[in-house]
Parts: C-alpha cells; structure tokens; sequence
C-alpha cells in the first residue's frame, strides 16, 4: 500500500511589525470519508486553553470543494470540534483556513502553555492550538515554511526542528509540539536549542547552556539516545507567571518582566518540564496516572541534579521542603485523585494535588523497594523497566506500575495504591530521597482556611 504522506504548510504573516496572522494548509495524500462522517477535528478547548480564532476551515479532494458540516464533543478536558463530509471523500484532500494568535482576555494570569501567542516580531505556542487533525492518519510528515510574507531573517523553529522538516510519525504529532516563527534568538547546539523572541532581564544563554548539561545527563539516566530537544521561551503580558508546559521533545517556559523568576526557580522549572520527555502513563480516563508523570517529574527534577552533581545537598533541602509545605497545608489534599481531576482547572489547588501526591508516593515506593531488595533495586529499575514498554509503543497505566514493582521486588503495592488514589492522608517517607534527609513534624496552618495542619520540616543527615 502506498505510504500516506501528510504536508503542512505553514505561511504567517507580519504587518506594521506586528504578527497578524498564518495560513494553515494541510495536504493528506490519501484519505477515504464516507458521507456524514468526520473529516477532520480541532481542539477548540483544552483544559480551558482555547483554539485560535480562526477563518472558517475550507477542505477540497479531486471532485473539488467539500460540503461539511461542524459539532462539538466534549471529552473532559477537551471540547472537539470536528467537521463531517457532506459527501464521499476520497484521493488525496486539502484542508486551508486562517487563524490569528490569541489576544489574553482581560485579568489573565494562566498556563498551559498551548496557547499560540503573539510576541515581539513572531509567534509561539503548541500545535494544538491551531493546528486541525484527522484522528488516526500517519505516514510521512512533511513541514515546510513560508516566510515570504516574513520580514528578512525570520526564522521558522518546530520541537524536531528548524525550517522545512521531514519526518515520519503521527499526524497528531504535529498537535503535540510547539512552534515558533518570526525574528527568533536561539542558542543551539545540534538537535539541542533554546528559541525565544523577547531579550528576557536574565542570562537566558548561560540558562540554555546549563540546561543542555542536565539534558544530557538526564538522557543518559532514561537511557534514551535521541539527541532532539528544544526549548521555547516567552514572555508573559501578566504578572503572576513562571510555569511550563512540556510537549514531545520540547517545552516552552514562560516569565514575566514583572516578577522576574530566580536563577534556581528557573533551573528547577527547566528539570520539572524536561523529566516530562521520558517516564509517561496513559492518563486515561484524565486524572488516573497524573500521580505519576507529575509525581516522577518533581522526583527526578529534585534528586537527578543532586546525583549528576549539578546541583548541592542543600537544594534538594530547599526543594523538597517547598513542596512538603505546599502539599501539606494544601485545603484540597484530602481530595481523591478523580475529584481532583474533576475540578483542576477551577480550582488550581485541586490540579496541585498529583505533584505532591505523586512525589512522595514514589518516594515511599522507592524505599519500599529497596528494603525489600536489600537495596540492590530502587524506584529507577521500575521507572527504566516501564520506559522499556513505551519504546516499544506501549501504553499502560497504574496496573503496569503495581506489575513492574512486583517483578522487580515482590511486593504489592496495589492496595497502598489504591488508599494513595482515595486521598487517604500518609506521611513523607523518612528515607525516601536517596537517604539524604530526614524530618521533624510541625504544627502548622493550612494555606487559605488557616485550618490545624501538619507538614515536616526536613533537615540534611550527617554524610555517613
Ligand atoms: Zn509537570
């Protein structure tokens, strides 16, 4: 059967130095729809980040135009809008529209970073944001810029690479990874890269370099041999910024003028978002496995850094306390992992549970495993082991998680589990953070209530 070839062409548009707009064609080489059934989708919503504003979606095959007609489907936390034929598609189809970058409504101080955005000279933001997807096509896919309506030097950055880029995959890659174009600053290093457009109040270069070491010895660490990595920045309009949002190879981070973030808030920001590239459960249905992407991305931002000798003893100290206090006095920590879920994206308390929950489950896992291996095997077999399968295009969840654990120590966890997964309260594992730390409990008050509430005040054991 002949290979389905995917080619998207993406042409923006800059005006009186402002980006305005980009045309968006994608071509699908092969493509059979019989009539009344979806063509193709956008993800006009996802958790609350809107799709761009767009011209309507136009779609021609070899009989010419198209007749559609549009619905929307919610699938928490995502509302589809998909396009059905008005008659028999089939050969190879072209879908065109327009969309502008979003413009923030008034009083926004949000993430994730999904959004596309306007910023000076260019634009940034993920995929999926502007880009429509026929749910299941694949093949070969096919990127190409025009820049011919771009002022001279604009560039063209995707996550697998600059201008035009050919590869093979999903076309819902193209949805998962960021992009950005305009007059783009950049410090690379092969596939490596950071990309930004505004000059940012801080060393943004010294950052970039730093960050490449810690991306090499986290590759190393999850056994991964694939060099691409990019990294976007922007700037945000508001003030109450700083977060990041990781995608395929690549996350974009964001800071705002206004509150200018620490070379260490940033450092540890960069790490959080990069542990995203490597261990990953299918969330499915959305809150189930959250524990564990979250959960394994505050374990290893914190301890790798540690273990690679990038970073000292005392910031782990300084992290793991951050987030003892923040999971411990959070109001909503009794919350099970589906009610959080549920109402994460009303109540940005709730959506903080899987971090806290899931850094100190894996943490005591951890120590359980090692006690029960007389140390010879620790969290890190079952994270690499889990890896393993999603290399081999696996996906799986919290029954691979309790299944791996068991092979690789006997013991298990799948009540210990499922008490996690209720809400049910359990206190920070004392050895759990490579045996460097230990704790006192402290009365103290909850965030926001001020309702009694005890966190753990860790201090740096003696080095034995
Ligand atoms: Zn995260």
């Amino acid at each position: 059967m002949e290979k389905t070839s995917i080619s998207l062409r993406l042409t923006p548009y800059v005006r009186n130095a402002f980006f305005s707009s980009m045309d968006v064609c994608i071509r699908i080489s092969r493509l059979d729809v019989a009539s009344g059934f979806e063509l193709c989708r956008i993800q006009k919503e996802t958790v609350r980040i809107p799709f761009c504003p767009m011209e309507p979606l136009q779609a021609y095959d070899e009989l010419g135009y198209i007749p559609l007609t549009d619905t929307e489907e919610s699938a928490y936390p995502i509302v589809y809008k998909k396009w059905m034929c008005g008659r028999d598609v089939s050969g190879a189809v072209t879908i065109e529209y327009s969309v502008y970058p979003r413009i923030l409504p008034p009083g926004y101080t949000s993430s994730p970073y999904f959004d596309f955005r306007a910023e000076d000279g260019g634009a940034n933001g993920a995929g999926l944001t502007f880009l429509a997807n026929v749910p299941d096509a694949g093949g070969l896919l096919d990127l190409k810029w025009d820049l011919s309506h771009m002022p001279a030097g604009a560039r063209g950055i995707w996550s697998y690479g600059e201008g035009d880029i050919s590869r093979e995959g999903e076309m819902s890659d193209f949805l998962h990874t960021y992009y950005a174009v305009g007059d783009i600053r950049s410090e690379v290093s092969g596939d490596y890269g950071f990309y930004w457009l505004s000059e940012p109040p801080f060393d943004l270069r010294e950052l970039a370099r730093q960050t490449r070491t810690l991306f090499v010895k986290m590759s190393g660490f999850f056994r991964d041999i694939r060099s691409v990595y990019r990294i976007f920045v922007r700037r945000d309009p508001f003030e109450k910024s700083g977060g990041g949002t990781a995608l395929q190879r690549s996350y974009m981070f964001g800071y705002s003028n206004a509150a200018v973030p620490t070379p260490d808030k940033v450092r540890n920001l960069l790490a959080h978002e990069m542990v995203h590239n490597w261990p990953l459960m299918e969330d499915e249905p959305y809150g189930t496995c959250t524990w564990y992407s979250e959960g394994c991305a505050e374990y290893y931002s914190i301890l790798l850094p540690v273990r690679f000798g990038l970073a000292s003893r005392e910031y782990l100290l300084n992290e793991l306390q951050n987030r003892t206090d923040a999971y411990y006095t959070n109001p909503t920590r009794g919350m099970g992992n589906m009610e959080a879920a549920a109402i994460c994206w009303e109540d940005r308390r709730a959506q903080k549970i899987a971090y806290g929950r899931g850094l100190f489950f894996l943490a005591e896992t951890d120590t359980a495993i090692r006690r029960a291996t007389n140390g010879e095997k620790s969290l890190d077999d079952v994270v690499l082991a889990l890896l393993v399968r999603s290399g081999n295009g696996e996906k799986y969840g919290n029954d691979a998680f309790i299944g791996t654990v068991k092979e690789i120590s006997g013991l298990d966890l799948a009540g210990r589990l499922r008490d996690m997964a209720s809400g049910m309260p359990f206190a920070p594992p004392r050895d759990g953070f490579d045996g460097l730390l230990d704790y006192t409990e402290v009365n103290t008050l909850e965030a926001d209530t001020g309702l009694p509430a005890i966190t753990y005040k860790w201090f740096l054991r003696e080095k034995a």
